[in-house]
């Protein structure tokens, strides 16, 4: 089974969670930066919750604007170019844009610009913009304007919700959701991974998205199951994440199966491929190698990550 030249699709990725020791190597041999490579490395092997906190409270401090992300971009596309990855959408951290909404324009715009000129005709990227949880709703009502001018103005095709489950519903937040749904703009919640089904329940019920980011939990339940089925809610399953953050105690006990079986639309992502050490191409060595999937099944993947993106215009087909 060759990976390498299956057409892959990526809808969840985090631009900051994209950084390793050889990304930061290649920026070093042009310019300082604050993260030392030694402390960078003292935060692997990421393997458990715990790790995967330490490593953002140790990369996170050093890039705290969008453009100090684009030697890391540009390392990325290369990246996905290589490894047959023909779209992906990837997800800025809100609190990396500037507070004045045309200096936030001009930013993403200038970013956006940098980023299509690395394309080469192979691999088309679109941006999403992310929040946390564990904010409060006049902080995301306020987030939301600025997300909305983005998605107006057509530099971003969507809004995600991180961050921990454990008390951080997304009922506050209805009334920017229903916003939301109401601009158009896509929509995707993290649901399900740290939390049980009623977590993903509440986004259903309060979030209105059409995508639900990892969704472990979802599969103890029946019920949520026909929800999903029925109105057709994208999946983005993040199989090396579960098992690093411990969603998942076993590769093996992921639903990933499950989904494909109940013939669920879902897709498959590296989250933080610089965070859990994985790639696009080692995702799917993980499924063929634990799940015996083949060229079939990755096909079906591809199909359902495509008809789910946020960006329906497609630049190269
Ligand atoms: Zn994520």
């Amino acid at each position: 089974m060759c990976y390498h030249n299956v057409a892959k699709v990526e809808l969840h990725c985090h631009l900051d969670g994209i950084l390793n020791p050889s990304i930061l190597k290649e920026i070093l041999l042009k310019r300082n930066t604050s993260l030392k490579i030694e402390e960078l490395e003292s935060a692997y092997p990421v393997l458990c919750f715990d790790d995967f906190i330490n490593w953002f409270n140790k990369t996170n401090p050093h890039f705290k604007s969008l453009p100090d992300y684009k030697p890391i971009i540009n390392h990325h596309v290369q990246n996905l170019r290589t490894q047959n990855v023909i779209y992906a959408e990837l997800m800025i951290p809100s609190g990396s844009l500037p507070l004045d909404k045309e200096k936030m324009l001009e930013c993403v715009q200038e970013f956006r610009e940098y980023t299509t000129a690395m394309e080469n005709g192979k691999v088309q990227i679109e941006y999403i913009v992310a929040f946390g949880r564990n904010k409060t709703p006049q902080h995301v009502e306020e987030r939301g304007d600025r997300i909305l001018k983005l998605y107006d103005s057509h530099l971003i095709c969507g809004v995600a919700v991180a961050g921990l489950e454990q008390g951080n519903p997304i009922k506050p937040f209805r009334k920017t959701f229903e916003r939301f749904k109401e601009a158009g703009i896509g929509i995707e919640i993290h649901a399900g991974e740290w939390c049980g089904p009623e977590s993903v329940h509440d986004a259903l019920e309060n979030g209105f998205p059409d995508r639900i980011g990892h969704g472990v939990s979802l599969f103890k339940n029946p019920n949520l199951i026909e929800i999903i089925r029925e109105k057709q809610i994208h999946i983005e399953i993040c199989p090396t994440s579960n098992l690093k953050t411990g969603s998942v105690d076993d590769i093996k006990n992921h639903p990933i199966k499950q989904a494909f079986n109940l013939g669920i639309n879902f897709s498959i992502n590296t989250d933080d491929p610089g965070t859990f050490e994985c790639t696009m191409e080692s995702e799917f060595k993980l499924l063929h190698d634990t799940f015996g999937f083949g060229e079939q099944e990755f096909e079906k993947i591809k199909e359902n990550s495509l008809k789910s993106r946020f960006q329906k215009q497609l630049r190269y087909s």
